[in-house]
């Protein structure tokens, strides 16, 4: 199995070159060549399989030859240890025919964990082989850092620097960041916004010279291996209510479109989805999109759900690459049209395929709040904020819906506890194993908004300078 750049002109690498690459040098995103396909049999026989053993059989036609089947099976085990449900990712119902997918039981809280945990590990054995250490920068608005910095806390072949924007995350995502204890954790505040730390991150991805001496690699949502370990989560919801032998749709609150694009990967593994629905907060450009063919940015507006106040969804590339048939001159054509004009314009057909496959639905702030509350009255559950996002969109539309509904739940309550009780009255509190987090101390670097000194650090941390 390769893995080709929706650009087209990056050469096609295996597996482990695309997962420690993260970005293809075209500037595209990796895709794997042909889709693998699981048959009705297999998908049926993972109803009574534990999450590592379903992993093993939906990652491994994905990897070509970069581990053997024992390697990987001792990667899963090691990945999902953390998790707080032995379920790793359990099924609650919320009413006839709608269901909760809980994917905020690992270490972070958030669904990010789900992916992180499994290439920190994958990481570590790949880079060990070949005795060589990387770096690893990202840039957060809160949930991606602190799923990095979990994830690969403490691992010898990895340091591990993560930029957040000083005074703009909440104080249980900067702890999470900040309180781990390990010499290869470096949290950087930068003096800055979201979107000034996105740009340090390219400009240092651009840098080659730099991003070779210190053997740069990305894990932001863009790498190919996140992608791939969501696809997992899909089989096993779908399978607990009734697939292969019944069609499943599933609702998921979307951002940088990676969870939901591995919705499609299950799909196109042969896994009975009926619908995917996109559920976007007020920054709507997915469901805009959807609705006109239409994709133009119109600027970010803060909401109580901030993981998904994106005004660039950059997996939506993938999707793109497949709406055009994967042509990587016209992916590229209307990239270069997003950057220089802020928009482009689906063709008729590539809208007319996006619409076969998925459905979308907005959800504003009143409505989020009004959903935290309805759904803790009616059934306990207190959700976050981005959940009640997919939990909202996903009720306006069961009525005509034909399938079980299964809506993402992608964070814990507590990750977000101001907007959580001020919508329904309830403090949620943080699961035993994390209750000390406010006594932890605290690790942090200040730095300016500037590439030079944020390079500086990074070259004098880890003792290439
Ligand atoms: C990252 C995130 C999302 C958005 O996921 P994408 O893969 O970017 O679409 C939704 N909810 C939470 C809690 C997140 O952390």
């Amino acid at each position: 199995m390769k893995y080709v750049s929706t650009r087209g002109e990056a050469p096609a690498l295996p597996f482990e070159d695309a997962m420690l690459t993260g970005l293809a040098r075209d500037g595209g995103l990796y895709v794997p060549q042909t889709w693998p396909t699981l048959d009705a049999d297999t998908i049926a026989s993972f109803a009574f399989a534990s999450y590592e053993e379903v992993a093993f059989h939906v990652i491994r036609p994905f990897l070509g030859d970069t581990f053997t089947d024992d390697e990987f099976r001792e990667i899963l085990s090691k990945a999902y240890a953390s998790f707080g449900h032995v379920c790793r990712c359990p099924l609650v119902q919320l009413n006839a025919g709608h269901f909760l997918l809980e994917l905020f039981h690992g270490p972070t809280l958030a669904f990010k964990d789900v992916a992180m945990q499994l290439i920190g590990q994958m990481f570590q054995v790949a880079l060990g082989r070949k005795g060589e250490r990387c770096t690893i920068v990202g840039a957060t608005s809160g949930d991606t850092g602190s799923a990095a910095i979990e994830a690969f806390r403490g691992l010898d072949a990895v340091d591990v620097f993560i930029m957040y924007p000083d005074g703009r995350v909440s104080d249980v995502q900067r702890r999470q960041m900040t309180t781990p204890a390990e010499s290869n954790v470096h949290a950087i505040a930068v003096d800055g916004d979201f979107d000034d730390c996105q740009a340090l991150l390219k400009d240092m991805f651009n840098d080659f010279a730099f991003r070779d001496r210190v053997q740069l690699a990305g894990v932001n949502s863009i790498n190919w291996a996140r992608v791939v370990a969501q696809i997992v989560y899909y089989f096993t919801a779908a399978v607990a209510v009734g697939a292969p032998k019944r069609n499943v749709s599933f609702t998921v609150p979307t951002g940088n479109f990676g969870d939901i694009f591995a919705g499609y990967a299950a799909k196109r593994m042969g896994l009975p989805i009926d619908r995917l629905v996109i559920a976007t907060n007020q920054n709507d450009i997915l469901h805009r999109t959807l609705q006109s063919g239409d994709h133009s940015k119109s600027g970010v507006t803060p909401s109580i759900s901030p993981s998904m106040d994106i005004q660039v969804s950059s997996n939506f590339e993938r999707l793109v690459f497949e709406l055009y048939d994967r042509r990587g001159t016209a992916v590229q054509a209307l990239m270069q049209q997003l950057k220089t004009e802020g928009s482009f314009e689906l063709s008729g057909a590539a809208l007319q395929r996006l619409r076969q496959e998925f459905d979308s639905g907005r959800c504003d702030e009143r409505q989020t709040a009004e959903t935290i509350a309805e759904q803790y009255r009616q059934t306990g559950e207190v959700l976050c904020p981005h959940t009640a996002v997919g939990v909202k969109v996903a009720s306006d539309r069961l009525s005509d819906n034909h399938s079980p509904m299964i809506t993402l739940a992608t964070a814990h309550a507590a990750k977000f506890p101001a907007a959580v009780e001020s919508a329904c009255g309830v403090h949620p509190p943080l699961p035993e194993r994390m209750a000390d987090l406010f006594d932890r101390p605290e690790r942090i670097t200040q730095v300016p908004n500037d590439l030079q000194a944020v390079e500086a650090l990074v070259l004098q941390r880890t003792g290439r300078g």
